[in-house]
């Protein structure tokens, strides 16, 4: 496949329903994605199959237990190679964007470690992880979500995961611009009609229409991605109007 990712996750059956449904689902029948998971749970060798331990210094809360999760991430090294991007999902790490998505897409071989509990022992990071990712400041209680949502973001970029070429390149922060809205039928939905533009067959004029409501909507709503960005001319033009 294009795109491999190995998950160490103790709940490796989240991950069933992602990996056969929709887009994704069709990605992985399809073969250009592949997703395999190693559950430390699987390297215990206690007959409780321990996967937990307390922190030193004490205070509430586990860490999970080293050995199993470094057996687990040498197995998934294993599959992918030694040269495979170890990725922590972490409330610490660095905020995922649509930049970070792209990038992770030119990488072919990722693993992914999902945290539990109060996380994992701060050697195993310096060790083992590449990059440290978040998917916003909040807390969960574990990175398979995570997880999930870095890999549905980076599979969408594959080339031929999504039906129709251009629907990646006109999604919200492609061009770092939001989206412009979206009408289907009926033409009058409650006595509200779609805009006339839309109905012209103006190719040209419906270009510019989506682009000014892509413009309009992230000045309102996100002015703060307007900031970094290089507008085009025609972009400039239309805002300034
Ligand atoms: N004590 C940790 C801290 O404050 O940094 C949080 C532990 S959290 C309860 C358990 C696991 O969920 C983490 O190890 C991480 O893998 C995952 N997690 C929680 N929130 C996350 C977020 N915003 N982004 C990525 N992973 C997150």
């Amino acid at each position: 496949p294009e795109k491999w990712f190995g998950v160490v996750s103790l709940f490796p059956d989240m991950f069933a329903p992602f990996t056969q449904q929709g887009v994704i689902g069709r990605a992985v029948k399809s073969g250009k994605l592949s997703v395999d998971t190693f559950n430390p749970r699987d390297f215990t060798h206690d007959r409780h199959r321990t996967v937990d331990d307390r922190p030193y210094g004490g205070g509430p809360g586990m860490l999970m237990m080293v050995k199993p999760l470094t057996d687990a991430i040498h197995a998934a090294k294993s599959i992918g190679g030694e040269n495979s991007k170890v990725i922590y999902l972490s409330p610490q790490g660095k905020p995922l964007d649509q930049a970070g998505v792209q990038r992770l897409a030119n990488i072919d071989r990722t693993i992914l470690i999902c945290g539990r509990y109060e996380g994992i022992d701060e050697r195993v990071i310096e060790r083992h992880v590449d990059e440290e990712v978040s998917i916003g400041d909040y807390v969960l209680s574990g990175g398979e979500l995570p997880a999930m949502v870095l890999m549905d973001a980076v599979a969408r970029l594959v080339p031929g995961v999504l039906g129709h070429k251009a629907s990646a390149v006109e999604d919200s922060f492609t061009d770092g611009l939001l989206d412009c809205p979206h009408y289907t039928r009926p033409e009058v939905l409650d006595g509200q009609k779609v805009p006339e533009v839309l109905l012209s067959g103006d190719h040209e004029k419906i270009r510019q229409w989506r682009l000014m409501q892509s413009l309009v909507r992230t000045k309102q709503r996100r002015p703060d991605l307007l900031n970094h960005l290089a507008l085009t001319e025609e972009q400039q033009r239309l805002l300034d109007q």
